[in-house]
């Protein structure tokens, strides 16, 4: 079998993301999709996305849903495909029959019951517990006569007898050797007639003209039985390159089973993530730059992307279920954070509009009369930002009139100030004659009411803060009176005495 005509680009690299939809999309399958598609894009090359769902009992059609969502909202876009690997079925086992035919596989008419006893007599005699071969030998008489009769039977591939082994050259990990006398003539269909997932996987990669497989460490132990298929299907092996797993601080694996939902990309898209800092952060888990640069663009990435970049050391994804401080690793947290504060407004306000309707406090205006305003306040409250959803909840009182105060500005010394009740009217008076209203204006105003006053300016600023925005940090105080407008700044300060009364109970 020789790989058919398929688009091929100038370097000719053509790769796939084949996941098996048996669950979300979760992070470590992402990371290899990323990986796939930075290096079709570095070599103008061509990511395709393969669904490999021959596992009927487990794949679910929410599952492609999610891989194929989560991959769009990465920004992770493939060039053809999705291709279903179940759709290929008859040419699976049309590769096994003609490995038959050509003299690379044979049928094995062994029962469950004669395999098992062969296998408990080699344990009980400290013995390889491999295929004994038996049916290697069988006369093609014999087989006839098996067949005619109707005996159930599977297809074993022929592993060669010679001394000598297959060497895996994988472009992670380096040459790795394995003996032929350590490998069993491996089952490629089961007598039912399915195929096994080690054949259809080889078949569907030759048929796509795949040049680099590029897919996590667990793929390794198939890797020397591929290449034997390749070879008897007279194909050219691909380039393997295995990534290394990626470990929580505990040295466990990432799973679905131990991290829950915190590993899935959803998980992220719903905790205010931008796509591309999870994909910058998903990178890093296991590939770096020699100067260990950490923060990219999507063109920067895509040219510094390499095979030789990924390490073969396991990755640690800093985070342990539990852990009060951080829904996630801090460094995807931090990474997010530049993000926030490095895109251009008009790209954050467009992010950010779907978290304010879900908070329901989405103004129309903000993309009409209110634009300038909309973005110049987006702008201000996000240096001090993690998610996109700091905007509507920490950014709140910028947005919507009915807003919390911080708990903790009740407590400490900040609103519990008793001459606050009395100050804090006053100075709202005194607000009210200033016009226009400007940084200037009110930075004058608010520096001339504190002088006259035995309380230090802190106390006074503090509490002007907490009571205009509910949070106890935030830019500067004069940009966030500007930003809330005098109207509602006077409202808010009349407050005041109210809240006082809340710190009493
Ligand atoms: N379907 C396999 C998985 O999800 C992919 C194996 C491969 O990439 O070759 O683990």
């Amino acid at each position: 079998m020789q790989s058919q005509n398929y688009n091929k680009t100038e370097d000719g690299v053509r790769v796939r993301f084949a996941p098996s939809p048996t669950g979300y999309l979760h992070i470590g399958g992402a990371r290899t999709a990323i990986y796939n598609w930075l290096f079709a894009k570095k070599h103008n090359g061509v990511f395709i996305l393969r669904i490999e769902d021959t596992d009927v009992e487990r794949s679910t059609t929410d599952s492609i849903q999610g891989i194929i969502e989560g991959l769009s909202w990465l920004g992770i876009d493939w060039d053809e495909g999705p291709y279903f690997q179940s759709k290929y079925i008859e040419e699976h086992k049309n590769a096994a029959m003609q490995l038959v035919e050509s003299g690379h596989a044979y049928k094995c008419f062994c029962t469950r019951e004669e395999l098992d006893v062969k296998r408990k007599a080699s344990l009980a005699a400290k013995q390889s517990v491999q295929y004994d071969r038996t049916c290697r030998r069988l006369t093609s008489e014999t087989i006839a006569a098996k067949e005619a009769q109707g005996l159930p039977y599977v297809i074993r591939f022929k592993v060669p007898e010679q001394q000598g082994g297959i060497c895996v050259n994988d472009a992670v990990y380096g040459p790795i050797e394995k003996q032929y006398q350590d490998i069993e003539d491996f089952v490629i269909l089961r007598s039912d007639g399915s195929p096994l997932y080690l054949l259809s996987n080889a078949v569907d990669d030759i048929r796509d003209g795949i040049t680099h497989v590029i897919r996590g460490q667990d793929g390794l132990a198939n890797t020397p039985r591929q290449i034997l298929i390749y070879e008897a299907l007279g194909a050219t092996c691909p380039v393997f390159a295995h990534m290394p797993l990626t470990l929580d601080l505990k040295k466990r694996k990432i799973s679905k089973r131990t991290h829950g939902e915190l590993v899935s990309v959803q998980f992220y898209r719903d905790h205010g993530f931008l796509p591309w800092a999870l994909v910058n952060f998903l990178v890093l888990l296991g590939w770096h730059t020699s100067d260990d640069k950490e923060i990219f663009g999507r063109e920067e990435l895509i040219e510094a992307f390499s095979l030789e970049g990924i390490g073969r050391a396991n990755s640690i994804f800093n985070y342990t279920p539990g852990d009060p401080k951080f829904f996630t690793d801090p460094k995807a947290i931090s990474i997010n954070s530049h993000f926030l504060r490095t895109l251009p407004i008009e790209k954050i306000a467009e992010l950010v509009k779907d978290e304010f309707v879900k908070e329901g406090i989405w103004n129309p205006a903000y993309n009409s009369e209110k634009r300038q305003w909309f973005l110049s306040t987006l702008d201000l409250i996000r240096s001090r930002f993690h998610t996109l959803k700091d905007f509507p909840c920490l950014g709140r009182a910028y947005f919507s009139e009915d807003f919390p105060v911080d708990p903790k500005a009740l407590k400490k010394r900040v609103l519990n100030y008793p001459n606050l009740k009395e100050l804090m009217p006053r100075l709202a008076d005194r607000m009210k004659q200033i016009e226009p209203w400007t940084l200037q204006t009110t930075e004058e105003v608010v520096r001339d009411f504190i002088q006259g006053l035995e309380e230090k300016p802190g106390i006074i600023i503090n509490a002007v803060r907490t009571a205009v925005t509910g949070q106890l940090a935030g830019p500067g105080i004069f940009d966030v009176l500007v930003a809330i407008g005098k109207e509602r700044v006077i409202k808010r300060l009349r407050r005041v005495p109210e809240l006082f009364e809340e710190t009493q109970k």
